[in-house]
């Protein structure tokens, strides 16, 4: 579809912002609502339903009471399977309309929205639905005399709380494997990004997902988050989002009922390129490419790039003379790679960020603006910044914005503990042919992800979580069922 067919589409297509409860789209109790507002343009596209604890209490009640008359969970593995995989059949069979409605609502591009956002979401939903008649429970090996079965059991009423980078990414990555367990599900998008949050229950109800099993409720974190963070009768949180708030849904844990809190946090990811790369070309596309894609607002972005110092200016060249395929324009233009930011209070973020590390010194190597302004969008130019320091605010703090920072070493036990000197642990990279040190510098970097001659792979069979700040949670893969189910072990005597 060519540039003015998306306008087109985008003027006329529907919005519904109503939250949906027990298979009912729903205003707020309270009538309240938000104005959702494109970072495109600045046109409003949507009133959103302001949730808040009473609107998440009527959908704690309709997920409580589906999880126990069991009308999901009882159904045959075989048969959730089946729904999962027509759920994931109708994504792909409104594909159009979802990269839409994310690109509107997030900013990122197009082009994006359909190759990326909507395949990865119908995969994750196939998958988890693939693999629930394929997973085995255990037996313990004990005595004759006993049997001690050890079983999985969906965890009860599971909220989901997501950012919105990848609105619809995060969200698949939470209630595929709750759903699919057997679990009710309470999903909270972003108040920044809520549309297809929306739409996906609408599609989940249709693939024959009971009403009550799956519920969306949007509006703002301090208002329906802290609600759910809070609420006695939700048994476990399945939290993506920002460091501070993934500590404050670990308090909202202790002081409410000791639900099960799972966090997947920011980042400040290294990539480290040493002088024996293999393809130094590769190393320098796939830094450029991952710290620009999304808009920099990607959470294992590598955002700290470390070059061994006899490559650095070559490094630094060849990188240079590949900004111009990466500067902002319309998202609605399939041929545009950077989008916008999601909104003005993180415009205006990252903004900041660039002109702090401008005023501590560091030097801006391309970028350093704001752009597109007639638009009245939210647009940043790609920044890069050479000689900055480990002090500095913008080689400490995550920015979630397109701003890369450049290190340079020469030793490679210095530029681990470099690497390692952050709060963060989420990912890292390691360009050099040396498969020594290539194992040497893996194993002493502390994330939770390395990638090795590469940057950004990425499936669903793999788990994607963080070390230390980052949180302490694993999305994706079979590890994520260990989140939303309960071990029980029954012994049986036999003799
Ligand atoms: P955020 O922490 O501001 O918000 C995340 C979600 O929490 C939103 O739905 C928000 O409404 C809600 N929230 C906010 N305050 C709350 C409160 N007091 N109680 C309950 N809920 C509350 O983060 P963000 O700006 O939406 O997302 C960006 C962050 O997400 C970055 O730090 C990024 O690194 C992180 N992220 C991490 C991963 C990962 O897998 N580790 C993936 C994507 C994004």
């Amino acid at each position: 579809m060519t540039n003015k067919l998306w306008h087109e589409r985008a003027a006329v297509l529907e919005m519904d912002g109503r939250a949906f409860i027990n298979g009912q789209r729903v205003n707020a109790i309270s009538g309240a609502t938000f104005e959702c507002i494109s970072p495109i343009d600045g046109r409003k596209l949507a009133d959103v339903a302001r949730c808040d604890s009473g609107d998440v209490d009527a959908a704690v009640t309709a997920a409580r009471a589906a999880f126990e008359d069991r009308r999901w969970a009882a159904k045959s593995p075989a048969e959730r399977k089946r729904i999962m995989g027509k759920f994931a059949d109708l994504i792909l069979a409104h594909a159009d309309e979802l990269a839409l409605l994310e690109t509107l609502d997030m900013g990122k591009p197009i082009k994006y929205s359909l190759s990326v956002d909507v395949p990865a979401v119908a995969r994750c939903i196939r998958w988890y639905g693939e693999a629930i008649d394929k997973v085995y429970d255990e037996i313990a090996p004990t005595p004759d005399s006993t049997l001690a079965l050890i079983t999985r059991e969906p965890v009860g009423v599971v909220a989901a709380i997501v950012p919105w980078n990848y609105p619809m990414i995060m969200a698949a990555w939470k209630i595929a494997p709750s759903l699919v367990v057997g679990n009710s599900v309470i999903l909270k998008p972003s108040e920044k990004s809520p549309l297809t949050a929306l739409r996906l229950a609408d599609i989940a109800l249709e693939a024959g997902i009971p009403p009550g099993v799956f519920n969306v409720i949007p509006g703002y974190g301090r208002e329906a988050g802290s609600a759910l963070g809070l609420h006695m009768d939700i048994d476990c949180i399945g939290f993506t989002g920002s460091t501070a708030i993934g500590k404050q849904i670990t308090q909202y844990a202790g002081q409410s009922n000791l639900k099960r809190v799972w966090t997947e946090l920011g980042g400040k990811s290294p990539n480290i390129v040493f002088a024996d790369c293999p393809d130094l070309d590769a190393a320098v596309r796939a830094a450029i490419d991952n710290i620009f894609f999304n808009q920099g607002e990607s959470c294992n972005a590598p955002s700290r790039l470390y070059v061994e110092a006899s490559v650095k200016d070559a490094f630094m060249e060849k990188a240079l003379a590949l900004m111009p395929s990466y500067q902002p324009g319309d998202p609605l233009d399939p041929a545009t790679t950077m989008g916008a930011i999601v909104d003005r209070i993180q415009l205006n973020s990252v903004l900041g960020f660039i002109e702090s590390g401008k005023a501590e010194g560091a030097n801006v190597l391309t970028g350093g603006n704001q752009a597109r302004l007639e638009t009245g969008g939210c647009y940043v130019e790609p920044t890069i910044f050479d000689h900055v320091n480990a002090g500095m605010k913008i080689a400490r703090e995550e920015i979630f914005g397109p701003v890369l920072s450049v290190f340079s070493f020469t030793e490679v036990d210095e530029v681990i503990r470099e690497a390692n000197a952050t709060a963060y642990g989420l990912h890292a990279g390691v360009w050099t042919v040396d498969i020594r040190k290539a194992h040497y510098v893996s194993r002493a970097l502390r994330v939770g992800t390395v990638h090795v001659n590469q940057y950004g792979d990425d499936d669903i069979t793999v788990p994607f979580g963080g070390y230390k700040q980052s949180g302490n949670g694993r999305d994706k893969s079979l590890h994520a069922f260990d989140k939303y189910t309960e071990l029980k072990t029954i012994w049986i005597k036999i003799t």
